[in-house]
């Protein structure tokens, strides 16, 4: 299995060789402050397997044990490096998230608690009208897309 990901602005590309590990949400003060969102979602993988195909991943150590990679392009976090044969992927920079549903949740004590509720947040569809359709249809996106070019 090979997987493909790389950071929002693609100067930062790789390939992961081999089967995933654990993947998690780590609701932790750290992973909310390195992602800017309410968890950090990460998988893990053999650090031999991870093949870095564009650019580099520049790095900030967020304690003694752990560099956080991201793009110094874009602002992407990518990774979560620690010690050992194996360090975590950030989910939602994999071409495709979905091949990595979390198993586990870490740090609870951080946790949000809107959390247990968010499918019951109300749904609004930022398309809907004439200048949300307008508005929609004249953005252009600089994104890489969800695969190699
Ligand atoms: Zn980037």
């Amino acid at each position: 299995m090979t997987i493909t990901g790389g950071c929002q602005c693609g100067a930062v590309r790789y390939r992961i060789e081999g089967a995933l590990g654990r993947a998690s949400l780590c609701h932790c003060r750290m992973c909310q402050k390195a992602f800017g969102g309410p968890f950090g979602a990460l998988v893990s993988a053999r650090r031999a397997g991870l093949i870095w195909t564009r650019g580099a991943r520049a790095t900030f150590a967020s304690s003694n044990k752990v560099e956080r990679g991201f793009c110094a392009a874009c602002g992407t976090p990518l990774t979560f490096e620690y010690a050992g044969d194996w360090m975590d992927i950030a989910i939602f920079t994999l071409d495709d998230p979905s091949v990595a549903p979390p198993t586990v949740q870490l740090s609870p004590e951080a946790r949000q608690g809107w959390i247990d509720h968010v499918a019951d947040i109300p749904v609004r569809d930022l398309s809907e009208g004439q200048a949300g359709a307008e508005h929609y249809a004249s953005i252009v996106s600089n994104q890489h897309p969800d695969f190699e070019r």
